[in-house]
């Protein structure tokens, strides 16, 4: 560690940290997280700044967390008394490494790992950079030590020299962010206390999370302002079961679901982009029906919910699109099904009456409201009571938990006719659009620009600024749509908000921030064949941060 910190040539400090941090096993949801905070801490407790200022360095306990893990905060003030603040994040957890299969014993290895995968048969690209020597391999070595590794490597060589740096850092190393965020979800209390405590007025939040290749063959370098949102909007499609041989009086809610996917999934009318930039389109993360059993009766209803990447809508314009959709998909079903039964009714030559089926979409609020104002006190009193024994069963997740919950409201039901419920389902991560609407907005775009064109004209290398993070991380929570609309149609929409899961919606908005990524460059997160470039990832990243901070802080 006393080696790495006499280095002076930043890139080769960056790497070397890379590979002690690598060296520390930190899969998500396990102790080893904890390990590696405490080697950041270790590292950064033996700065001067750090001996001279123990009291803002410290490993704070995630509240309520079941494996006791904690988040690395690290403030750092410069010279001139300012409250102007940026705060550097990122995530010292990783994804698990059976991936490796035999090489797992020699994931967390860069070096060991190289030699390794030199015998195994590999696809022509691993090979040919694996090959040049200028790739690191090693789970987490990309995703995303090597980006804590350039934070921490562009805060030593500032705290040289703090008489000239305006403003304060304030550095988070979170776990967690493989699963459920718990890291950075604590945090946002922690930013939002320091900033009140110390006086502290953050301007701008970046992230050193992976960046990657966007298409086969890309070789650009992408600095991305702004960040994907994700929302789950989901549905229960409740038809009316019937006895195979009388299927017209019926309503089979698999062909209500399958034309409601048809028109949803990977439709690019759904995909919300903004400024040229579109995310992936919705995508079904499931679309099964609820019947358990084989029998000749068909299915009673279809659980169904998608992905869908946000750039711009709020969970309220999102809410709406979808409903239409459900509108939409239901007119079309019933027309086929009367079609069909036309055709039927005169190929047997029997009288034919139109079919009694009308559309129905409801969101699980006016669901709510409606049976509350039909069923009165005692229907509240009964979810009361099957939510808590709900909450027993720890092998629900928050999907699980919020269907069952609209299942039960469906059983209490009235009216038994067929129906489609609109609703969220967790986790919600915010997008965030950087539009340059504030002075925040203004400040890290011009920023980023400065930077961006000194990088570029110092070492020659072309860096594309792009508007979002394309992938969904903890950046979502340093800010969040904060128009009562839009919360409401979040909240009051997705059943087991508070209960089962729950987000700081108050604090996120407290935050406020616009983000930034500026990360290293590399293949394959995810996968065995992770691996970063080298160069970029220990030289230019670093000098680009080193840039943006300073254009940041400065006036
Ligand atoms: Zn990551």
């Amino acid at each position: 560690m006393e080696e790495v910190f006499n280095m002076s040539d930043i890139s080769t400090r960056v790497e070397r940290l890379t590979l002690d941090m690598v060296r520390i096993t930190s899969i998500s949801e396990t102790a080893g997280e904890d390990r590696c905070a405490r080697f950041m801490y270790d590292h950064l407790a033996q700065w001067p700044y750090y001996q001279d200022h123990p009291e803002h360095l410290r490993l704070e306990p995630i509240p309520g967390d079941l494996l006791g893990r904690h988040n690395l905060v690290a403030l750092m003030r410069g010279g001139q008394d300012s409250a102007r603040t940026v705060v550097l994040l990122g995530h010292l957890d990783t994804v698990a490494t059976d991936d490796y299969g035999d090489l797992q014993e020699c994931a967390c290895e860069p070096l060991a790992l190289a030699e390794r995968l030199k015998t195994q048969d590999l696809p022509d690209e691993v090979r040919a950079d694996l090959e040049s020597g200028e790739w690191m391999f090693g789970r987490g070595a990309f995703d995303m030590k090597s980006g804590l590794a350039a934070q921490m490597s562009v805060m030593l060589d500032l705290s040289e020299r703090l008489d000239s740096f305006a403003g304060n850092l304030v550095f988070l190393a979170v776990p967690d962010e493989e699963n459920n965020s718990a890291g950075m979800l604590a945090a946002v209390h922690t930013l939002n206390n320091l900033a009140a405590s110390e006086g502290l007025e953050y301007l701008a939040a970046i992230d050193s999370d992976y960046t990657a290749p966007r298409f086969p063959g890309d070789e650009n370098n992408y600095v991305y302002v702004g960040t994907v949102g994700k929302l789950l909007p989901s549905f229960l499609v409740v038809g009316k079961e019937t006895h195979v041989g009388q299927s017209f009086e019926g309503v089979d809610p698999n062909q209500l679901a399958s034309e409601l996917t048809r028109s949803i999934n990977m439709s690019m009318d759904l995909c919300d982009g903004a400024e040229g930039e579109y995310p992936s389109p919705p995508v079904t993360l499931r679309q099964k029906d609820t019947k358990e059993n084989y029998s000749v009766q068909t299915a009673g209803m279809v659980e169904l919910f998608f992905n869908y990447h946000t750039h711009r809508s709020t969970p309220d314009l999102v809410l709406e699109k979808l409903i239409d959709k459900a509108h939409t998909a239901f007119d079309k079903v019933i027309d086929r099904l009367n079609r069909e039964y036309k055709a039927f009714c005169s190929a047997n030559s029997i009288p034919h009456h139109k079919l009694p089926w009308q559309t129905r979409v409801v969101t699980v609020s006016e669901l709510h409201y409606d049976l509350a104002e039909r069923l009165g006190s005692d229907y509240e009193a009964h979810m009361e009571v099957f939510r808590k024994q709900l909450l027993t069963d720890t092998s629900l997740d928050g999907r699980d938990y919020g269907m069952k919950i609209v299942r039960e409201m469906i059983r209490l039901r009235p009216a038994k006719d067929p129906v489609i419920v609109v609703f969220y389902l967790p986790p919600y991560y915010p997008h965030i659009y950087v539009e340059g609407e504030n002075e925040r907005e203004k400040h890290l775009l011009w920023s980023l620009t400065q930077a961006i064109t000194e990088v570029e004209s110092e070492t020659g290398t072309t860096l594309i600024p792009k508007k979002f993070y394309p992938y969904i991380s903890d950046l979502s929570y340093f800010s969040t749509a904060s128009n009562p609309d839009a919360i409401r149609a979040l909240t009051e929409n997705m059943p087991g908000w508070g209960e089962k899961y729950e987000l700081p919606l108050e604090a996120i908005a407290r935050l406020n921030l616009p983000v930034v990524n500026i990360g290293p460059m590399g293949k394959d997160a995810h996968k065995y064949t992770e691996r970063l470039q080298k160069d970029y990832s220990f030289r230019l990243v670093p000098l680009l941060l080193e840039k943006t901070l300073t254009h940041l802080l400065g006036e």
